[in-house]
This record gives structure tokens, C-alpha cells and sequence, in this order.
């Protein structure tokens, strides 16, 4: 089992250098895939930190040049890098931009690919399938270059997109990392909190996906962590606005704008429901349900007090409702 991890490793690096190489030395991925990294503002410097590379537009071109090298194609077929048919091989990545995924210490677990251009019918981003290397749930994009940096700011910040972690970096921010557009998992969380206890969880700019990223933040806040949110503009992405603004602009925006996740939440959750009674019986259920992960009872009673100033309601109220919850969770 081993060997065959091992292998499937080699293959991952391999196919990493082959992306790289495609990229800075064919013309078709200079003068594609090169120069839409350059339209988006990275530098070469920032390509070559984060490997990034280039599949070539045609059926199987990696697959043929990496059986010609000796890999197997059995470990092709497991890495999701070859879709074998029948007779027939497939490249999975074709005509995308490469990003590589790489595990705590550095190691290709698996690719995300992003189309060129903005076709709304085609599925921008594609990843690895599942393997025995590449758990979805269990790595985090940006975690190899970003961990000394989130020990050291003991802060972590969560973006939703590959992207945004390398303008954050290009920017001069490095203690960010991004779950590529799935909810945070527990065991994403547990890869953070062995190096900050403190995560700062930034949305993209849209109020709907804002809203649907709330409920999964309780999973942060059981492990015993502080987090903390922040929003950006309407129509704005981490990336963007980093690409838009200096480091020092950026670090305010964060510092000014960065809010207490419960304090957050209570006020989003009062704004959409205060003129409506039924809503608002909803809304402070969900709240005191994210209270009542928080392991720490001191930090409990602070919160509700909290909320009950900003939701304009009695204590009493919130602490009942924390006592109904513990009863139906028992
Ligand atoms: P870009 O700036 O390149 O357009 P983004 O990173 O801002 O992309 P979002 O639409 O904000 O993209 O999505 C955030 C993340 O969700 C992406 O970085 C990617 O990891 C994941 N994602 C987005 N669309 C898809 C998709 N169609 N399939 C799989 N993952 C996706
Ligand atoms: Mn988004
Ligand atoms: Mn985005
Ligand atoms: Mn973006």
C-alpha cells in the first residue's frame, strides 16, 4: 500500500513538472496559459512559487508522454490524470490552467484546472477525483506556503478560491489558505488549529453565498476556535481587491472590517428578520445554536449577553433557548 502511495506521488510530481514545462516552453502554453496568468497580474516570480502550469488543448498528449517515461498507467488511471476507455486514453485536464495541490509538506496530492476565458456553460474549475493521495476534505490549497506565516501571525485566513490565495501572497500576505469552494471540513480544521487557534473567514462579495457559508462555521467554533469574518465589496473577490490595493490598503481593509463571527452573524440574522416575529423566533434558534458549540462557558454567557443587546432582546430569552437546545441535544 505504501509503494502504491509512493507511486501515485511520483506520478502527481511528474505531472506537476510536465504542466510547468508546457507552460513556460510551448507556444501554445505561452501563448495561452502563460499569458492569461499575465492578464490576471501574477508575476513570474508568483507562477514559479506556486508551480502553476498548463495542460495542452489535445485528447492525450500528458498521457502518451508519461507512458513513454515509464509510468504506469495503472497509476495514471488511480491519480484521475488519465480517463482510460476501453482501448482509449483521455487526458482529465485539457486546454486549463494548472494549479497544483500540494500537502503540508510540499507534496502534489492533486491539480485543480481552471478553464481561459468566462464560458458560463463550462464548468470553470476541475479537480483531481478522489485517490488514495487526494482527500478533498483533507487538504487545504496553500497550506505548504502558508503555515510558518499562520503560526507566526497566530491568524489564519480562509478564502474560497486558489486565486485568492495567490494574490494574497503576491500581495504580501501568506497566512491564508483556501478549501476550494467546499464547505470547511472538521478535518480542514484540525490542519489549522494545530497552528492557531484564530481563523478569519473571507467571503467573496456576494450576499447569497455569504449567507450559505454561515451555518458551516459552527463546525470552526466546536473545535474551540475564535473566528472571526469579513465581507468585500459587492462583485469583489479577495483576489480582486488585493489586485486592486497596496498591502498596506489591504491589511486596514482587513483590520477594519474583520468582525467577531457571532457578533456578525446576530447582526446579519436581526437585519433579515426584525420586522417579522415568526423569523425572528428562527433567527435566535440558529444563533444560540452556534453559541452553544463554543466548548467555553465563559465565552457562552459573553456571547449571549452580546447577542441580546444586538438582537434587542432579554437575556432571559437567550438563555432559555440555550437550555431548550442542551435538553433536545442530550
Ligand atoms: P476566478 O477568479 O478564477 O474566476 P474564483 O476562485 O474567484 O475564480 P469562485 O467562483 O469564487 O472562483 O469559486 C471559488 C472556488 O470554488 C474556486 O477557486 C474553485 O476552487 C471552486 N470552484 C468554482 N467553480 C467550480 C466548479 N465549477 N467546479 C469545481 N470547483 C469550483
Ligand atoms: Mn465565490
Ligand atoms: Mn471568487
Ligand atoms: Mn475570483
Amino acid at each position: 500500500a505504501e509503494d502504491k502511495r509512493e507511486s501515485l506521488y511520483l506520478v502527481s510530481e511528474y505531472a506537476s513538472n510536465y504542466f510547468q514545462t508546457t507552460l513556460h516552453k510551448t507556444d501554445q502554453g505561452k501563448a495561452i496559459g502563460l499569458s492569461y496568468f499575465k492578464e490576471r497580474g501574477f508575476t513570474d516570480e508568483t507562477i514559479k512559487k506556486f508551480d502553476l502550469g498548463y495542460s495542452i488543448d489535445e485528447w492525450q498528449a500528458f498521457t502518451d508522454n508519461a507512458l513513454k517515461k515509464g509510468y504506469k498507467l495503472e497509476f495514471l488511471e488511480q491519480s484521475g490524470l488519465t480517463i482510460v476507455k476501453g482501448e482509449k486514453r483521455f487526458d482529465r485536464f485539457k486546454g486549463r490552467v494548472m494549479f497544483p495541490i500540494q500537502s503540508m509538506s510540499g507534496r502534489v496530492l492533486g491539480f485543480g484546472g481552471r478553464i481561459l476565458g468566462n464560458d458560463k456553460n463550462a464548468a470553470k474549475y476541475l479537480n483531481s477525483p478522489e485517490s488514495e493521495l487526494y482527500y478533498k476534505s483533507k487538504v487545504l490549497y496553500g497550506i505548504y506556503h502558508a503555515k510558518q506565516s499562520i503560526a507566526k501571525e497566530d491568524n489564519c485566513y480562509l478564502v474560497e478560491g486558489y486565486t485568492d490565495v495567490i494574490q494574497f501572497h503576491q500581495t504580501g500576505i501568506h497566512n491564508v489558505v483556501s478549501s476550494s469552494g467546499t464547505a470547511l471540513s472538521s478535518d480542514q480544521i484540525r490542519l489549522i488549529s494545530r497552528l492557531t487557534k484564530n481563523i478569519t473567514v473571507l467571503f467573496d462579495g456576494d450576499a447569497a453565498g455569504m449567507r450559505a457559508s454561515l451555518r458551516g462555521i459552527d463546525l470552526i467554533l466546536e473545535q474551540g476556535m475564535n473566528v472571526r469574518v469579513c465581507t468585500f465589496p459587492v462583485g469583489e473577490d479577495p483576489d480582486s481587491f488585493a489586485r486592486q490595493n497596496t498591502l498596506g490598503e489591504l491589511k486596514t481593509y482587513l483590520d477594519e472590517n474583520a468582525k467577531d463571527f457571532i457578533q456578525f452573524k446576530a447582526s446579519v440574522l436581526y437585519e433579515d428578520s426584525k420586522n417579522d416575529p415568526i423569523k425572528k423566533a428562527e433567527t435566535i434558534r440558529d444563533i444560540m445554536n452556534s453559541i452553544s458549540k463554543i466548548p467555553d462557558r465563559i465565552k457562552k454567557e459573553i456571547y449571549i449577553q452580546e447577542c441580546a443587546r444586538i438582537m434587542d432582546i432579554r437575556e432571559q430569552v437567550l438563555f432559555s433557548s440555550l437550555a431548550q437546545l442542551n435538553n433536545k441535544n442530550a
